[in-house]
């Protein structure tokens, strides 16, 4: 069995605790690595490491800063493959989902090449007399970034490029389920020519995030993960005088209009609520047709859909719709969460419970499983499943069914599938979410916009990727100049306004 190891000062070095973590093959249900859970004194080399480091990269010129980014892009291309089975290994997920982890990660890289522009502060000119007033953007100094399990490729980019090209070092902890490919990304990062120091990458649990916490060295935190522990993390970072950003989990609501397509919505609804097997923070796990009629008619259409899904490892091929959950807690999870809605009087309308898979019996495959007639007290609606179960509440009108999204605790994506204008337009207005699709099931914005929930799915208060992460990985310093020939006037004992 393969030991796993942390990146620190651009080099491999095996843990030193004597705790490990597990790192499973969800397919197989195959222990294939330990990954060392770091202590706090590990984490506080990374962290004195990157200190040390940071200074000579905040003060090359950002244009070489871009460039070292270029390079992983074309690095991250070449290795795209290699990077997407590593994925697949670990998380489950199917090779082409896997490289969409790793593509959604290169696009945030390829933004950020454009920081030398982006950076670039506010000048006013002669602002008074011989006086001119500007603004710069200066690095942070130390980052701290904790990522969950279920995009171990792209949300950890999405945290490290934007932080490191604005001339910051960061100390990445990813989920402990899936760390290789973090691992590989940082060593990707050093054949680009990173300098040692600058990306550290420490594998651990909640001391090595509670080392990161309440490190006086460490300026901001990122967390990606479940709302109790975003939750924590805010609390706990802002407390220590922190720059924080938190995002937490999600209840997506997709409403289908009565005037819908509904062979659209229903392909929609069946991608986007089992794709990943239900593991993504974007994915739809409550459909809210309006009227009896629109929610039989999606019924009928959804479940010959949901019962023909392609189940099973990433290795059986490309047209597998969805792998397995990422461990067999995850599973367990569901699988009682599908027991409470029946309990709780919800129609299983399609029953995956006793799904299995010749070969991969010890994998953590749970079935595709769609409830009708689920009510906002049950468990399995007011909990986050995260797994291949769709949940359909009727609505009786358009205005209960925004009611419905807009009470969720959680306000991360909403989708309305619609042909009228009006309704979709007084949707994005008054929906409390913060990514919002029109006949788009998942909208999660490219690159150069951002991504960010309301409510309990985000604490803080700028988003991730987009122009928000250069405002997050950078402090503003306003500077007000005056190159007198000489000040003859002598002191000046009034706050002054510009005339
Ligand atoms: P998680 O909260 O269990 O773990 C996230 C990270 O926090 C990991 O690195 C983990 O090691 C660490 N952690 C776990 N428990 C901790 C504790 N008690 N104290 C300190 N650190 C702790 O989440 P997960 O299961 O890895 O990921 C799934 C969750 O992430 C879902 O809720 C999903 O909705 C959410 N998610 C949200 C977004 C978003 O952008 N809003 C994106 C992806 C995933």
């Amino acid at each position: 069995m393969e030991d796993l190891y942390h990146h620190i000062n651009g080099k491999r070095v095996s843990g030193g605790s004597d705790r490990f973590g597990t790192v499973f093959n969800p397919a197989t249900g195959e222990t294939q690595a330990r990954v060392p859970l770091a202590s706090k004194d590990e984490v506080e080399a990374a962290i004195s490491g990157a200190a040390e480091a940071q200074p000579a990269w905040a003060a090359t010129n950002p244009q070489r800063r871009a460039r070292v980014m270029m390079e992983f892009v074309r690095l991250l291309n070449r290795d795209m493959d290699r990077l997407s089975e590593a994925l697949s290994r670990e998380h489950g997920k199917t090779l082409p989902d896997a490289r969409g982890d790793v593509q959604r990660g290169l696009e945030v890289v390829e933004f950020c090449i454009g920081a030398p522009h982006l950076m670039k502060g506010e000048f006013t000119d002669s602002a008074g007399p011989g006086i001119d007033i500007y603004s710069m953007r200066q690095p942070l100094g130390v980052c701290g970034g904790i990522t969950p399990f279920n995009f171990p490729a792209m949300i950890p980019m999405w945290m490290f490029a934007p932080a490191i090209v604005c001339g910051n070092a960061f100390v990445l902890k990813p989920s402990e389920r899936d760390p290789s490919v973090p691992l590989m990304l940082a060593d990707l990062l050093v054949e680009a020519g990173l300098p040692n120091g600058i990306l550290q990458v420490v594998n651990g649990d909640r001391e090595a995030v509670d080392a990161l916490l309440h490190n006086g060295m460490v300026q901001s935190i990122g967390f990606v993960g479940s709302t109790p522990v975003a939750s924590y993390v805010y609390a706990t970072g802002c407390a220590n005088g922190k720059r924080v950003q938190c995002f937490g989990g999600a209840k997506n609501h997709m409403i289908v209009m009565p005037d819908a397509d509904m062979d659209q919505a229903a392909d929609a609804l069946v991608g986007a609520g089992y794709g990943a097997a239900g593991e993504r923070c974007m994915a739809v796990s409550v459909a809210v047709p309006v009227g009896d009629g629109t929610a039989d008619r999606l019924i009928e259409r959804l479940v010959p859909r949901i019962e023909t899904l392609k189940i099973g490892p990433y290795t059986a091929g490309e047209d597998m719709d969805f792998g397995p959950v990422v461990t067999a807690e995850a599973k367990q999870r569901i699988l009682s969460l599908v027991d409470s809605g029946i309990a709780q009087g919800a129609e299983l309308v399609v029953d995956g419970r006793d799904f299995s898979l010749q070969g991969y019996e010890n994998g953590f495959f749970v079935g595709a499983h769609l409830f009708d007639h689920v009510t906002t007290d049950m468990d399995i609606y007011r909990q986050e499943i995260f797994g291949p179960v769709l949940s359909t509440v009727r609505a009786r009108s358009y205005e209960e069914a925004l009611g419905f999204a807009m009470n969720n605790e959680y306000g991360n994506g909403t989708a309305i599938f619609t042909r009228d204008g009006d309704t979709a337009r007084d949707f994005t207005n008054r929906v409390n979410v913060g990514m919002v699709g029109v006949n788009v099931p998942i909208p999660v914005p490219l690159a150069y916009h951002t991504f960010g929930g309301w409510k309990k799915s985000a604490f803080g208060d700028l988003n991730q990727h987009g122009p928000d992460s250069i405002r997050f990985y950078t402090r503003t310093k306003t500077v007000t100049s005056r190159w007198p020939s000489g000040l003859k006037e002598g002191g000046e004992f009034h706050f002054k306004a510009m005339d």
